[in-house]
């Protein structure tokens, strides 16, 4: 509780958590007129197909430009999926990965993170679909990514609603694998297209062997269910070598590119492009001088 200190502006409080509560409490009253002034925009991060170097599709990381700061979402996810607020921002987020990405070529997809809290909004399956239709963006062409806390909501709910997606056409991706509550079971019970294998995992598969050891297997089991794998946060060659040879699959990572605003999505296209015609090895520098 606030005790007004006498002869003084300042307020004390006699706990932290009271502290955060208010804190928590101001954003949440700025995120709600952020929504309602769109101060939101999207940065997009290449998913790069390994063997090839071809660009599969961006992510879509959502940033709020708060005056002359731009907030980055860890900040205020969690207190948008706490206040419901991410149902709008959400559909927003939705709506303008779509209108972007119906304007990129047709074999270049997007990915769309979607908290547990829109799952549980009835209305979920039916905005994807009608978004689709408005923006003429082909469901394949969508991915929606998803974490492991998704199945602590209903299961059965969860379970229909991303079958639902799946009906129309759209790919279903889960995040952050490995971090959360991760089972097998995830894996034989739900529709999954790709894991998403955790940046701490990328960090530590150089160093630690039972880690790079653990990075194999997921892989392997992946191929088992026929799941693809996307490997985050790559940022450096050895990282790159390492995941080769663990069986390549999908990577995406500051070694390829940061997220880039929407006007540079089609450089990064053409960029990959180009490395793909002269047959140079991905990313940048050739890997053939580290052999
Ligand atoms: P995420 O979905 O796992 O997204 C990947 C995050 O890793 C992004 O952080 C990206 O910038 C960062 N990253 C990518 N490559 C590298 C790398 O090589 N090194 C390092 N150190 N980091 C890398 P960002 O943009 O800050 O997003 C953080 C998280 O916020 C996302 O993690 C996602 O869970 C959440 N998020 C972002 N946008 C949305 C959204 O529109 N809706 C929801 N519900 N969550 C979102
Ligand atoms: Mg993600
Ligand atoms: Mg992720
Ligand atoms: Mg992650």
């Amino acid at each position: 509780r606030a005790k007004e200190v006498p002869g003084s502006h300042f307020v004390l409080y006699d706990s932290t958590l009271a502290y955060e509560a208010e804190q928590r409490m101001m954003m949440e009253k700025d995120l709600r007129l952020a929504i309602e002034e769109q101060q939101f925009f999207l940065e997009y991060q290449p998913i790069v197909h390994l063997e090839t170097g071809r660009v599969k599709g961006f992510e879509a990381l959502v940033r709020w430009q708060r005056g002359d700061l731009v907030v980055r979402p860890d900040m205020f996810i969690p207190v948008a999926e706490k206040s419901g607020l991410i149902v709008p921002l959400g559909k927003w987020v939705l709506a303008e990965a779509c209108r972007h990405a119906s304007l990129w070529p047709a074999d270049v997809g997007v990915s769309v993170n979607v908290a547990g809290e829109q799952f549980k909004d009835v209305g979920f399956v039916a905005m994807v679909e009608r978004t689709l239709a408005e923006t003429g963006l082909n469901a394949r062409r969508l991915t929606i990514e998803f974490t492991e806390s998704l199945f602590s909501v209903d299961v059965d709910v969860v379970r229909g609603s991303l079958s639902r997606l799946r009906a129309l056409g759209v790919k279903l991706a889960l995040d952050d694998f490995g971090t959360g509550f991760s089972s097998i079971s995830h894996l034989r019970c739900f529709p999954l297209d790709t894991l998403k294998i955790d940046r701490s995992f990328t960090e530590s598969m150089l160093t630690d062997e039972r880690e790079a050891e653990l990075v194999g297997v997921i892989m392997k089991l992946s191929q088992a269910f026929d799941i693809s794998t996307t490997v985050e946060g790559v940022e450096t060659e050895s990282q790159l070598e390492f995941i080769r040879k663990a069986g390549a699959g999908d990577v995406q990572g500051f070694l390829f590119s940061r997220p880039v605003p929407v006007d540079q999505v089609p450089s990064v296209i053409a960029e990959t492009r180009n490395r793909q015609r002269k047959n140079e090895a991905l990313p940048v520098a050739a890997s053939a001088a580290i052999v």
